[in-house]
């Protein structure tokens, strides 16, 4: 059978390279390895090398490994928040973080906007001292990204407040000024390609500082029990081994191929796509504002979103249907690192051809 060509938002195609990687891997067997032993210590130091300076991360952020991002969404709250988090709500998986601080019977303090907008720093509370604030770098769900100087404004309306950014469905195209942030996160199976069940979180000292101050809050992937692993490339339990591998490896073919050359890629790509999009009648890019438009989810409204994206799975073209409410009224397009040049543009013509 014809292999298909994954569009989805995540899972999504996996990078062109990670056939070849898990061979390696399975040929040393390093599914088997123990995870405290030298092998993965070493495996957990490459790939941490490698995050650090394809991410030019700062020196005193450390990289923790968790099952997903949802579980860094709990594990941030647990470990940072007394009381106050702020959350910056405009779709499905920025407002699940909420959610879980409202399980947690914290204070989530919500500002919402309507699907395919962003939250504005004018819209944020004045006179409010959050402890935690949550934003939503690339919200999956409606393809709106927030820019990239609503976050340096959020950092000096609230200059101690932790800032903490998802950009699962963002990393590591977008280039995320780290220095103003405390903590991000992402899960593996989107913009990196890599199978599902593995997510990253990044968090610095400020934030360490501030979980050390909250006790009585331990946990197995509390911050403390992360920490004391860490420092021996270690993982407070059995990690997934085979992923952190992966990641290593990946990461290593993208400083080679190059940041930038990815990121130029990525932004010549999404420019076919909206540009497709601008010129049809019955499929129009859902975020209206331009600068709030993301390069890596390209979401299209339109009447026949459901067929289209029927008769592109008959052509082995597999795009994202609507997220949630939207299920029949969207389809979600990745344009992830590893989705070359020459298959965007097949997929743009054949939309082309089947939509006015
Ligand atoms: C997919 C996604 C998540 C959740 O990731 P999991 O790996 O399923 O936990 C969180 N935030 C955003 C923006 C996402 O796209």
């Amino acid at each position: 059978m014809k292999r298909k060509i994954y569009f989805t938002p995540g899972p999504s195609a996996l990078y062109f390279t990670v056939e070849e990687h898990l061979r390696t891997a399975f040929k040393n067997q390093i599914p088997s390895i123990s995870h405290r032993g030298e092998e993965f210590s070493n495996i957990y130091r490459d790939t941490d090398k490698n995050l650090r300076e394809l991410l030019s991360l700062p020196e005193d952020y450390c990289v923790f490994f968790t099952g997903s991002a949802t579980e860094v969404w709990e594990r941030m709250l647990q470990s940072s928040v007394r009381s106050e988090s702020l959350h910056l709500v405009n779709g499905a998986f920025s407002r699940r973080f909420s959610n879980i601080a409202g399980q947690l019977d914290l204070n989530p303090r919500v500002v919402e906007v309507p699907p395919g907008q962003i939250v504005t720093v004018d819209q944020l509370p004045d006179n409010y001292e959050p402890e935690l604030v949550g934003v939503t770098h690339n919200e999956t769900s409606t393809g709106a990204m927030q820019p990239l100087e609503d976050i340096r404004a959020i950092r000096e309306k609230y200059p101690e407040a932790l800032i903490a950014v998802d950009v699962v469905s963002s990393l590591p195209v977008v280039p995320l000024p780290f220095d103003i942030v405390d903590s991000a996160y992402f899960s593996v199976q989107k913009c990196f390609g890599l199978p599902s069940g593995l997510g990253v979180w990044l968090v610095n000292n400020k934030f360490i500082e501030k979980a050390r101050h909250i006790t009585g809050r331990s946990s197995y992937h509390g911050i403390d029990s992360f920490l004391s692993n860490y420092r021996k490339y270690q993982t407070p339990a059995t990690p997934n081994v085979l992923s952190i591998y992966l990641l290593g490896k990946v990461v290593g073919d993208m400083l080679e191929k190059g940041l930038d050359r990815i990121r130029m890629e990525t932004r010549y790509k999404s420019a076919i796509l909206y540009h497709l999009l601008e010129s049809k009648v019955e499929l129009t890019p859902f975020v209206e504002h331009q600068a709030w438009r993301s390069e890596t989810i390209i979401v299209a409204k339109g009447k026949q979103t459901g067929s289209l994206a029927e008769a592109l799975a008959q052509k082995g073209l597999v795009v994202g249907r609507g997220y949630g409410e939207f299920k029949n009224d969207h389809i979600r397009i990745a344009n992830f690192p590893t989705h070359s040049k020459e298959q965007i543009e097949m997929l743009a013509d054949q939309i082309d051809g089947m939509v006015n």
